[in-house]
């Protein structure tokens, strides 16, 4: 069994394309079947070598990997010649000379009379050498075919005009080479998004014209924005390597992916493998799904809360590079991982986190600072000070207990000494437990940042 991803490199990998290739993976993968990547490039004006990138580098991202391909239509120039020509040989497909004024006025004539613009087969019969090939629709009957998401569909060929397969050029157009493709690679399970499922009874009439057979066809119902409209660049990132760039796990990702559109009781958490498992054309929704960004967020630090260390280490790279943090200058990095994991939605919070255990800063958020560094803040900063200086195991439990000790000799409440200890160490407030962050920050960088804190009160209020 073999299913297909065949995007067209004319943009990145966004998100409704990244589902789809989800389901024709998870459908391979349920099977033991082969999942094929082909790059659809036959649009020689709009096809890039930055969008295949863009397109291989999410796929391989999100860890949907392929087993053959990726096929790229352009190397495939001669085999669609071929096939023309055997229509054209065979009378089933001819040249068309129609100009393009003749086109348009055409399809204004039929508008006006409030009928739908389509071509009137007026070169049909002409046995011309030059020009559009257009291949011979059949001209009654109904194409039927059984949607597997869908249902049954029936399209009467009176709906369908005479297609055209090559331009003037020769070149061939994606309703020819998509049929031609899914033979040759030997697709059983064309799996895409609903915006193709009017050139479906187009393609089943060349299949069958051709003599193929059908592989089984399962149209995706669209994704909308939370504004019901059809998901798009208004949405926000809609990129699937702007989500890594934003702070989002693949797994997260793909586990928010599945679910639009799909579902297995109200299970909304599922491992890559549960999803091989339980996945199913038949449950596929028939309505469109909605995008919704808070419920991606919430699955992101599901995914971050639950996660090894060694994973968020391993996904974090990529974000430490960009940080430019020498992770070499401070604590182990799995001790600030660990320390971080409960509190971050995302890598980029956690990023940003970690900064403080590796770079020093040179001033504290003002405004925060005006609050916890005051005049009377001082005693206690330099009573802190004094008894961190004195430990010889900078431990956590030590740190905690100069802390305790702290309040109650000063008969102040936790916050009193915590707060402008969080802030002296963080420089902006964003700490985890404070006791365990100064043992990772470690006893030489606590002193100092503890008495730039000091320098702060001095000179602020001298
Ligand atoms: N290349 C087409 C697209 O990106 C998909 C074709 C198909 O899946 O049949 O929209």
């Amino acid at each position: 069994m073999k299913s297909r991803f065949a995007p067209s490199p004319t943009g990145y990998l966004h998100i409704g394309g990244a589902r789809t290739a989800l389901f024709a993976w998870l459908w391979a993968r349920k099977q033991n079947g082969k999942f094929v990547l082909r790059i659809e490039d036959t649009d020689l004006e709009r096809s890039t070598q930055a969008s295949v990138d863009a397109i291989l580098d999410g796929m391989s991202w999100l860890g949907l990997d392929n087993d053959e391909g990726p096929y790229y239509q352009t190397k495939r120039f001669e085999r669609y010649r071929n096939i023309v020509n055997q229509l054209l040989d065979e009378g089933k497909a001819y040249h068309c000379e129609c100009s393009k004024q003749r086109l348009q006025s055409l399809r204004e004539d039929l508008m006006a009379k409030g009928e739908k613009a389509k071509y009137d087969g007026c070169c049909r019969d002409k046995n011309l050498d030059s020009g559009v090939v257009r291949f011979k629709n059949p001209q009654d009957s109904y194409v039927v075919f059984n949607d597997l998401v869908k249902g049954k569909i029936s399209i009467s060929n009176q709906e369908l005009d005479d297609l055209i397969i090559a331009r003037s050029d020769g070149t061939p157009t994606y309703n020819l080479t998509v049929v031609v493709d899914d033979h040759d690679m030997e697709i059983d399970y064309v799996i895409r998004g609903d915006d193709h499922i009017n050139n479906t009874p187009r393609q089943i009439n060349l299949y069958q014209a051709l003599g193929w057979n059908l592989p089984e066809f399962a149209h995706l119902p669209m994704i909308l924005g939370g504004d019901g409209a059809r998901l798009s660049k208004r949405h926000g990132a809609v990129s699937v390597m702007a989500y890594r760039d934003d702070g989002f796990l693949p797994e997260a990702l793909l586990n928010y992916l599945v679910r639009l559109g799909w579902s297995h009781g109200d299970q909304e958490i599922f491992s890559i493998e549960e999803m091989i498992e339980l996945f199913d054309l038949k449950d596929i929704n028939k309505s469109s799904a909605s995008f919704n960004q808070d419920k991606l967020i919430w699955l992101n630090q599901e995914y971050i809360k639950n996660s090894s260390i060694e994973n968020l280490v391993s996904q974090l790279e990529w974000h430490i590079n960009q940080q430019s943090i020498d992770v070499d200058n401070g604590p182990d990095i799995n001790k600030v991982v660990n320390s971080l994991q409960e509190r971050s939605k995302t890598l980029v919070e956690m990023t940003n986190g970690m900064k403080m255990f590796y770079q020093d800063f040179n001033e504290f958020d003002e405004k925060l600072a005006k609050k916890q560094f005051k005049p009377d803040s001082k005693n206690i900063i330099e009573t802190l000070f004094s008894k961190l200086d004195d430990l010889d195991d900078f431990s956590a439990e030590n740190i905690h207990n100069v802390v305790k000790e702290i309040c109650s000799e000063l008969k102040v409440g936790f916050g009193k000494v915590g707060q402008p200890f969080r802030l002296a160490l963080s420089g902006n407030g964003n700490a985890g437990s404070i006791d365990v962050v100064a043992e990772l920050v470690g006893k030489e960088r606590v002193l100092m940042r503890l008495n730039m804190a000091l320098d702060y009160i001095s000179q602020k209020y001298s």
